[in-house]
């Protein structure tokens, strides 16, 4: 594989930005932007100013990270800061580490995220079985669980763990070959082109660990498979330990070879789940440390409340936070991190929400009874438990003013709307209401 310089990649993904966006928008914003580094699925850019990066982020970031994804046929991230050349401000390294593991001899390794290690790794109930088992196999390559085959959505810690396994083979003295499918898939072709299949062969199976990433890419790869199928053989006849990670469980790779997805199967099956709000705050505290950035627990809370589903997320949400707080040149505050993620705040829940059961949520939340809701007293709480409950039921459950109206006890629409916008216009400068209204819909979606 050749070397590409983070230079190089941003260089392509510019190139290929400027014939998507108009010529002012391209030279204002996008011009004085550079790459600092990157590793296999993270490029780290910079922007000239603040100002730059908060547009950046805002009007950009999607065309930005689907461009660096067509440009290298790969998905990666794409995190953006202020600064000029020079290393990035969040404290992570400039450059990638090289493995220094027994195959790093040769040709140039896939380089390896020296931040993805077991001990940055932060266990919890939903990855406690795919962690305990790749600690195994790094300890013990081929003697416990093999293949071991790790599956989760995206942004789950997969690649983590692959990487955490090669750096404890590096320590260990124990040779080990990194590839992500892609990669594999390249490469045999290549060594097909350019007659070259006894190097590709030799490449892949002189290896006491072979870890594979994203191997649901070599669905419906048929030549791929073969390869890939004699090199899982040979190596597993000889007691070498394979490593597989996939963004779905094996049976539902649906054109696989059936000889493929049955050795899959042969040694542990193991996913990652989206972390519980424990393990994301737990998460969020380490990041946030290790960015040297202090946050109240209220703070903290707040982003782990709202990112739910992937851990990549979470940490850009606390890259935002940090922008925009610089940006700000103040404090982290709830009010300034509910700003950074408002996009995330009020998007409506997806799926349906039954109105009985935002009823009785919000009277837990608020402990009070829900028939206090429909009934007539205006002591405080009750009245703002009231209006949250219409303001979710109009903004999130999609129900018409004159049915919140009868289904709170017979009430006018004009006062449902005046109760729907008392909650809308304090939201923006009432931190307590934002996580109430988080919590009550947590709760209702389960
Ligand atoms: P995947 O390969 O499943 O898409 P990654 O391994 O790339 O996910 O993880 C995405 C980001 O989240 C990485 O920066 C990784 O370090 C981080 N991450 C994921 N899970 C954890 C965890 N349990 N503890 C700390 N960081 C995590
Ligand atoms: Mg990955």
């Amino acid at each position: 594989m050749t070397e590409l310089r983070a230079s190089e990649v941003w260089r392509a993904v510019l190139g290929d930005l400027q014939l998507q966006v108009p010529r002012p928008v391209y030279d204002t914003w996008l011009r004085g932007t550079a790459a600092v580094s990157w590793t296999d699925d993270v490029l780290y850019v910079t922007a000239p100013t603040p100002f730059a990066l908060e547009w950046l982020e805002r009007r950009m970031y999607p065309t930005i990270v689907a461009t660096a994804r067509k440009v290298l046929g790969y998905s990666v991230d794409v995190r953006l800061q202020v600064g000029r050349d020079g290393p990035p401000a969040d404290g992570r390294p400039a450059e990638p580490s090289e493995p220094t593991g027994p195959s790093s001899s040769g040709a140039r390794l896939h380089v390896l995220n020296s931040n993805y290690t077991f001990s940055r790794f932060v266990v919890g109930t939903s990855n406690r079985l795919p962690d305990t088992a790749a600690r195994a196999v790094a300890e013990a390559p081929g003697q416990t669980y093999n293949p071991l085959f790790i599956h989760s959505g995206v942004g789950l810690g997969k690649t983590h763990l692959l990487h955490a396994i090669a750096h404890t083979c590096a320590s260990n003295g124990v040779s080990f070959r990194y590839a992500t499918c892609e990669q594999f898939t390249n490469e045999f072709i290549g060594s097909i082109r350019n007659r070259t299949t006894e190097e590709f062969r030799s490449k892949y199976r002189d290896t006491q660990v072979l870890l594979i990433d994203d191997i649901q890419f070599i669905d419906g790869k048929e030549q791929t498979q073969d390869a890939f199928f004699h090199t899982f053989n040979e190596l597993h006849n000889a007691n070498r330990q394979v490593v597989l990670t996939s963004d779905k469980p094996p049976k539902a790779l649906s054109s696989l070879e059936a000889r493929l997805r049955s050795r899959f199967v042969w040694g542990l099956v193991a996913d990652i789940q989206p972390p519980d709000l424990e393990t994301r705050m737990a998460i969020l505290r380490r990041k946030a440390g290790e960015l040297r950035l202090s946050l109240e627990e209220e703070v903290m809370e707040l982003v782990a409340r709202v990112v739910r589903h992937n851990v990549r997320e979470l940490e850009g949400s606390l890259n935002r936070i940090l922008a925009l707080s610089r940006l700000h040149n103040g404090p982290v505050t709830t009010s300034l991190a509910s700003q950074a993620l408002a996009d995330l705040l009020y998007q409506p829940s997806p799926g349906h929400m039954d109105p009985d059961a935002v009823v009785e949520e919000v009277a837990r939340h608020y402990r009070v009874a829900a028939q206090d809701l429909s009934g007539t007293t205006r002591r405080k709480n009750i009245a703002r438990a009231r209006h949250v409950a219409m303001y979710i039921l109009r903004r999130d459950a999609g129900m018409k003013d004159t049915d919140i109206g009868r289904l709170l006890g017979g009430r006018a629409h004009s006062t449902v709307i005046a109760g729907v916008a008392k909650v809308e216009s304090s939201i923006g400068k009432d931190p307590q209401l934002q996580k109430d209204l988080l919590a009550i819909k947590e709760a209702i979606l389960g």
